[in-house]
């Protein structure tokens, strides 16, 4: 029976390696910590990632959710 214990020990120990590795505190590795800043679509409102954006040339600051509404705003002609 001497195998038996001799097995048992094993587990314990493998138990106590396991329980000693989960104590260590795991270094969280946050990447995704860059915020992304959202901006409105000048035209129709919608809200859309700046880099994702049609930044307007002549007005900083103003943002259009595609070509489309960017054009669209230029020409307010109905
Ligand atoms: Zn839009």
């Amino acid at each position: 029976m001497r195998a038996l214990l001799f097995f048992g020990l094993i587990i314990v120990i493998f138990l106590l390696i396991r329980w000693l590795f989960n104590r260590r505190p795991t270094p969280e590795s946050n990447a995704v910590s860059d915020t992304k800043q959202m901006v409105s679509c000048d035209y129709c409102g919608i809200h859309l990632p700046k880099e994702e954006a049609i930044k307007d040339a002549e007005n900083p600051g103003q943002y259009y959710c595609s070509d489309k509404h960017y054009s669209q705003s230029k020409n307010h002609t109905g």
